[in-house]
């Protein structure tokens, strides 16, 4: 089956779906993104992914060129018109094509639209989460508004490289001897039952999936601390784990190859898991 995109209101085969030289995506990483998971042919957190894409678009000046009700149509469009069970609809929206030039164009130049789906079968009962990651910690040398979620990606990209390369799978990020996050995820440690993981601010993003488990945790009499972490911190932990739309809560067992708590995916890690992953298939829409 050919995938149907959505490109700029039409729906079109992907090998049709293109977009300009000139787009600002292409030329400045002038754009932002969101990744919602759809499980059982229903999207997870929609609303809190809206709210978080009008907030990017906002700090970037770039206007809204969708209601959130069209939005969802396009997303509901494409799961039903790409048989998607279990998956991820990528969606961005770029400031549009205009002559290369440094300053933004005319506020009235359309904004690019790109939607696809990828089918992931069986995406919430990934091996990992049984078995638990490997990461390391690399330097964290981004730019300094990580709130934004833009397309700026080649360096999370070069830290998952650097860890396949280590032979781990993943990489956290550390700033002035504190991680902030992971390279695609949001960092978590779990130290005598209270959960710890970074204040929100522009160091990292402020994760839809962060913001669930949080309250979840909470809901649930879990002791929580929104504070900065070391590596040396988390290797000491008694488990450790990430959050994201597309990993959901995922055990950490290694960090710059010490193990963490007994090498095994922990309790919390995996009652939130599961915590999360029932009360998001409730209200997913
Ligand atoms: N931090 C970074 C740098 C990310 O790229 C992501 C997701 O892509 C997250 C955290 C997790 O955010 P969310 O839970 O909204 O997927």
């Amino acid at each position: 089956m050919t995938r149907t995109v959505y490109v700029n209101g039409d729906y079109v085969p992907e090998a049709e779906a293109k977009v300009s030289v000139f787009d600002r995506g292409f030329l400045f990483a002038d754009g932002v993104y969101e990744v919602t998971s759809v499980l059982d042919g229903k999207l997870i957190d929609f609303d809190g992914h809206a709210k978080r894409l009008e907030r990017s678009l906002g700090e970037l000046e770039i206007g809204v060129p969708l209601s959130r009700e069209d939005l969802l149509e396009v997303h509901r469009q494409l799961i039903a018109r790409n048989e998607l069970t279990d998956g991820l609809i990528y969606l961005q929206i770029t400031r549009g094509a205009a002559d290369r030039d440094f300053i933004y164009p005319a506020a009235d130049t359309p904004q690019t639209v790109v939607l696809f789906t990828q089918a992931k079968p069986g995406l919430a009962d990934s091996p990992v989460a049984r078995t638990g990651l490997k990461v390391i910690s690399i330097d964290d040398i981004r730019w300094g508004r990580r709130d934004i979620k833009t397309v700026q990606l080649l360096y999370p990209s070069m830290g998952k490289m650097m860890a396949k390369a280590a032979g781990a799978d993943d990489a956290w990020m550390v700033e002035d001897g504190v991680v902030t996050e992971g390279t695609s995820n949001n960092a978590y440690i779990v130290k005598n039952g209270k959960i710890i993981t970074r204040h929100l601010g522009t160091e990292i993003l402020h994760g839809i999936t962060r913001a669930a488990v949080l309250r979840f945790a909470r809901e649930a009499q879990m002791e929580v601390e929104e504070r900065a972490f070391s590596i040396e911190e988390a290797q000491d932990a008694d488990e450790a784990f990430i959050t994201s739309a597309s990993s959901f809560v995922t055990p950490v067992v290694e960090i710059d190859g010490a193990t963490v708590g007994t090498g095994k995916p922990g309790f919390v890690a995996t009652r939130l898991r599961e915590i999360y992953l029932d009360e998001s298939r409730k209200k997913s829409v």
